[in-house]
């Protein structure tokens, strides 16, 4: 496991207990990300009841090793439906993030995970705790799309 790629130094102590989601500065807001992954995971979406389902097949960029996004800065040339989570449209898509991503889980009104890198002062305390996505994927390149519905899985929490 590589050590943490977010720049978590130098952040005032539980910053996301003390100030509104609106307030924080851009690299308290990217330290948010725990880095499991969830959200690279492809879902499908029931039409009728609007309900969502999580399978294993990745985005086409993640690696499932780091369970990172191996062309983040320039993720959009590849991917560009990929969503850029901001303050101002967290209402829009919180319903669809992963149950223990941490900027749906302030949203919520709840506390952050104690294997929350922030707060275990770990990133390797995600994997541990079996909450994110490495090593699980299958590929979105191997597995057709009509394919998808074989590899719904329940969200590892
Ligand atoms: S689900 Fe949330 S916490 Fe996990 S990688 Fe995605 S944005 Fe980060
Ligand atoms: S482009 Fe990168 S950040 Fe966007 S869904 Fe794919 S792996 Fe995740």
């Amino acid at each position: 496991m590589s050590k943490d790629p977010i720049n978590r130094n130098k952040l005032s102590p539980r910053f996301w207990e003390k100030k509104p989601l609106s307030k924080l500065n851009e690299q308290e807001w990217e330290a948010l990300c725990d880095g499991c992954g969830k959200c690279c995971l492809n879902k499908l979406e029931d039409a009728d009841t609007g309900q969502v389902f999580l399978t294993r097949v990745a985005c086409r960029m993640l690696d499932d090793e780091t369970c990172r996004c191996t062309q983040y800065p320039i993720r959009h040339q590849f991917v560009p439906e990929c969503i850029v989570l901001k303050p101002d449209n967290l209402d829009s898509h919180a319903y669809w993030m992963p149950q223990t991503c941490a900027y749906r889980l302030l949203w919520e009104g709840k506390p952050l995970y104690d294997w929350h890198p922030l707060v275990s002062g770990r990133a390797e305390s995600v994997h541990e705790a079996g909450v994110s996505v490495y090593q699980m994927t299958v590929s979105e390149f191997e597995t057709p799309e009509d394919d998808w519905e074989d590899h719904i899985i329940e969200e590892p929490l």
